[in-house]
């Protein structure tokens, strides 16, 4: 058996009558193929559909000279049978296309799959029929098909994108695609070849066409990042863990954020120096390993733009080492977008090739295509002649393969391609409301594409036929995702993207690289991990987000949204819960400093600011402590007043450190943080009463500390936003300082416990109502909470500098910072709200671990920013009042 040809014993099916399963499949490549050996496993009778003529999907079609796999194949491999596992060696650590096509065939056989797959046929129309509650397929060749489940294992990257350049039927030349390439290979010999498009089939092709061809010429419009693979045999220390433990590193792929074995890198970009930076840069550089540079270099690479610029840098340092044409150099560098941010390229000899004497690059950013002639192609500046042309220029992805297929119509005659017109609407990439039956393997709104989709689709295979079995089991007949849980996945998958640096890239997993396509970032973004406890809590929750029905008129439904916290603090709220810690109001005043003590100690240190010192102030009876952050930019800098949180009990001046510090980069204001005196040993009003003396002092001595003339701010968090409140209150009351604005981040603001926020966030969210009562035990009798200075809300809100309040959706404090804030308003005193949906009550100051936070930040950085402005205005106006 020659490469790439696999022994072909489709199923015959003659035409006339229609084919009666319980599933139907598209597609025989990596999903169709595990799909059918579960359904049929399971008992379903099932029939796949291919265009194809032989099983292999991506890997049938996608034959260009250089394709190969670019996740390590022992990884890129199926899992779920260890004897299939030990009958199939890899040769090479990333496989060509000719040796995962013949893989996949060895699957075919080895399970007899062949039989059920009807090849080299396309579905024209799929319908659902209500009354019967089946779908009913149309298909060019043979019978139509009737089918209880039907489910699209179409691939993420299938349908080729029409070039989208004038001319291309004037050309007399050969035309390829590297997505359709032939099966009997091309002859580029003494040939002149136009190669358009540099992703990562132009990456992998070109090197192997500029030897064959007489001439290569490369039509590059945006320059892509590619890493050098290294290929060879599978690495030493990789075949060794595999041999020690198989088991566990399947697992560990099965739970990771990519699908890959790897854990990723824990220290920030800015805890490491330039020397170690280059260190773990140049190690991967020469592992050759994409995933590996993807997120094992620092934390912040994938999240952070300063961060993944450190990495971009080198990576360009490298193009510019490789490539000897400086020109040539710089076109081939990427500017445009972060590395990761577009779809990265693991290449072999992509960059030298360019050293080549028989190699052109044409930057089209420069010189734009205007047409393709008889003899060439021709740019705003000059024509090529050209014998071939071979199109690498990518796909509609991941909704492509879908909508192009066929019209496919649901419920009540809904169509797909209407649901989707402004871009795709699913319930975990996996269903779709008002399709009863349907599912897409890997489809748009799961981890797909960011993942190794070998992990992927194993799970959502193994998701969608556990299913199926416990739908059969129950005696229901259909599963179909209800509104409320679609609407609530694309607000999760909205959260996730925040915090991902996709956005600042034209990609076609946004859609970007389709004309008119509407632009939404398509693949689940919150990892593999994840997305797999989302899915198994889906089912302990009893099919949330799911209608079920059967015969008789047996319904379930359990509406719902399966996430409704932002990624980053559901995966901490579930690290928190697994480490079972005892209540925190258990521990004690001393334990419970100690406790945040070692806690704070494992968390990723601060951001650098200009300067940290540590200083002494006055406080209401005796010295305090105080942290200031000055920052970078040369001053004076306008000062911010800031008071911890812990509940008057516990934390310090430092214990707030990560969000003192990034507040003080993006407000570019000096934060003086302070260490006011804590209950029990200093009940009401200590701590109250030190917070205003603390601001005095800090006004009196702005010059000193480097501050700008003008009020000082106050800001603070939890408790500090209680005693920032608190402190405004008493400097209007006592005679200054002038106070400019206070940011009050979920405040305490009243001693009612009754507002409904108490109760819907009672537990499960760090700050407990539990916690909240020992806190304000310690801290203040009974008699002394309704004291405004205990409970700033029963005070008299006239007159108090402009305030931005910060509320939490998930935090007990919610309902009476935004009572704080409205009763302001009421008063005449002008408010911002920020109500931050998804978060919790530590959301804001855990910098660098809830990366969601960040949008909050910098619009908490602009709040203090406008405070400054206005109070300045407001001076200038007195000045110009007093002048004339
Ligand atoms: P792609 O990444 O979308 O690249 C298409 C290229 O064609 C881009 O450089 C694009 O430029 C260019 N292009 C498109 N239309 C053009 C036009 N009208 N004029 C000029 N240039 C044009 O497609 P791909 O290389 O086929 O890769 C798609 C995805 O498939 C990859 O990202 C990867 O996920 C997967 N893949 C994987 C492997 C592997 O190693 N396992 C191999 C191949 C593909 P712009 O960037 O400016 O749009």
């Amino acid at each position: 058996m020659s490469d790439g040809v696999v022994e072909t014993r489709a199923s015959e099916v003659s035409g006339g009558e229609t084919q009666t399963v319980d599933v139907a499949v598209v597609g025989a490549g990596f999903a169709g193929l595990y799909l059918l050996h579960r359904l049929r496993k399971a008992g379903f009778s099932t029939v796949a559909l291919d265009t194809a003529n032989d099983v292999g999907g991506t890997w049938y079609w996608n034959r260009y000279p250089g394709a190969r796999c670019d996740i390590q194949t022992v990884d890129y491999s199926y899992t779920f049978d260890p004897e299939l596992e030990k009958a199939w060696q890899w040769s090479e650590k990333y496989a060509t296309q000719p040796e995962i096509l013949r893989y996949l065939g060895f699957v075919a056989d080895r399970y007899d799959l062949r039989r059920d797959i009807r090849f080299g046929t396309r579905v024209l129309g799929a319908s659902w029929d209500d009354a019967k509650e089946r779908w009913l397929l149309t298909t060019d060749k043979g019978p139509a098909v009737s089918c209880r489940h039907y489910i699209m294992a179409t691939g993420c990257l299938s349908q080729p994108k029409p070039p989208e350049i004038d001319g291309v039927h004037d050309f007399k030349g050969e035309i390829y695609f590297t997505s359709r390439w032939p099966h009997d290979g091309v002859d580029l010999r003494g040939k002149r070849v136009a190669v358009i498009g540099t992703g990562s089939s132009g990456i992998q092709s070109i090197p192997i066409i500029a030897e064959q061809a007489a001439q290569l010429t490369v039509f590059q419009r945006t320059p892509n990042f590619a890493l050098p693979a290294h290929n060879g045999p599978l690495p030493a220390d990789r075949a060794a863990q595999l041999a020690e433990d198989r088991n566990g590193l399947r697992e560990q792929a099965r739970w990771s954020m990519a699908g890959v074995p790897i854990p990723p890198a824990t220290d920030f970009s800015w805890a490491l120096s330039e020397a170690e930076r280059r260190e773990r840069f140049e190690k991967l550089w020469a592992s050759g390993d994409l995933v590996g540079m993807l997120t094992q270099l620092w934390a912040d690479q994938g999240v952070d733009p300063d961060g993944n610029a450190l990495l971009a840098d080198l990576i360009r340092e490298k193009i510019h080492e490789i490539v000897k044409d400086p020109e040539t150099a710089a076109a081939l560098t990427p500017h445009d977008h972060p590395f990761g941010a577009k779809r990265p390229c693991l290449d072999t000899n992509y960059y030298q090739t360019f050293n080549r004497p028989n190699v052109t690059l044409v930057n089209l950013r420069q010189e734009p295509i205007t047409s393709i002639t008889a003899d060439g192609i021709k740019t705003d500046r000059r024509s090529f002649d050209i014998d071939v042309i071979v199109f690498a220029t990518g796909f509609d992805a991941m909704t492509g393969a879908i909508r192009a297929v066929h019209p496919i119509t649901g419920r009540g005659g809904k169509s797909l391609e209407d649901v989707w017109a402004n871009g795709p609407q699913t319930y975990l990439g996996l269903t779709v409301a008002d399709f009863p039956n349907l599912f897409l393997i890997t489809g748009p709104g799961s981890p797909s594409v960011l993942s190794n989709m070998a992990v992927s689709i194993e799970q959502h295979v193994d998701w969608v036929v556990d299913r199926l079995v416990a739908l059969r089991e129950a005696g229901f007949t259909t599963i179909e995702a209800t509104e409320t849980a679609q609407a609530g996945w694309a607000r999760h998958m909205a959260d996730c993207a925040t915090v991902t640096l996709h956005r600042l890239a034209n990609t076609w997993y946004t859609g970007a690289n389709v004309p008119g396509k509407p632009q939404t970032l398509m693949p689940y973004t919150g990892g593999v991990g994840p997305y797999r406890g989302i899915c198994n809590e889906i089912v302990s929750r009893g099919m949330l987000g799911f209608k079920l029905s059967g015969p008789n008129g047996a319904s379930q439904c359990n509406d719902g949204e399966i996430v409704r916290l932002q990624p980053d603090v559901r995966l901490v709220l579930n690290m928190l819960a697994e480490m079972n810690l005892p209540p925190i109001e258990s521990m004690g005043a001393a334990g419970a400093r100690e406790f945040v003590a070692q806690f704070n100690a494992t968390r990723p240190p601060g951001r650098p600011v200009g300067e940290v010192k540590d200083g002494t102030l006055q406080g209401a009876d005796g010295p305090l402590p105080y942290r200031l952050y000055r920052p970078a930019t040369p001053g004076p800098h306008p000062i911010v007043v800031y008071f911890h949180g812990g509940g008057w009990v516990l934390g310090d001046e430092q214990s707030d450190d990560p969000f003192c510090r990034d507040m003080c980069r993006r407000s570019n204001m000096i934060f003086v943080s302070v260490g006011y005196r804590h209950a029990p040993e200093h009940r009401f009003p200590a701590a109250a009463e030190d917070g205003y003396a603390a601001t005095r002092w800090v006004a009196e001595h702005a010059a000193e500390l480097g501050g700008r003339d003008g009020p000082v701010l106050v800001a603070g968090w939890s408790a500090g936003g209680n005693i920032a409140a608190v402190t405004c209150q008493l400097a209007r009351d006592r005679g200054g300082p002038l106070v400019g604005g206070q940011l009050l981040v979920c405040p305490v603001t009243d001693c009612s416990f009754d507002r409904p926020s108490y109760t819907d966030n009672a537990a499960g969210y760090f700050l407990t109502r539990g916690l909240m009562y020992w806190f304000w035990d310690i801290y203040c009798s009974p008699a002394d909470r309704t004291d405004p200075r205990a409970s700033p809300l029963r005070g008299k809100l006239q007159g108090l500098p402009p305030a931005y309040i910060v509320t939490c959706e998930f935090d007990p404090l919610r309902d009476e910072g935004v009572a704080y804030a409205e009763a302001l308003a009421a008063n005449g005193v002008p408010v911002g709200q920020l109500k931050a949906h998804g978060h919790f009550h530590s959301s804001f100051t855990m910098v660098d671990v809830v990366i969601t936070g960040v949008g909050g930040r910098m619009q908490m950085a602009e709040a203090l920013q406008a405070f400054t402005q206005s109070a300045e205005e407001g001076e200038s106006q007195e000045i110009n009042a007093a002048a004339s």
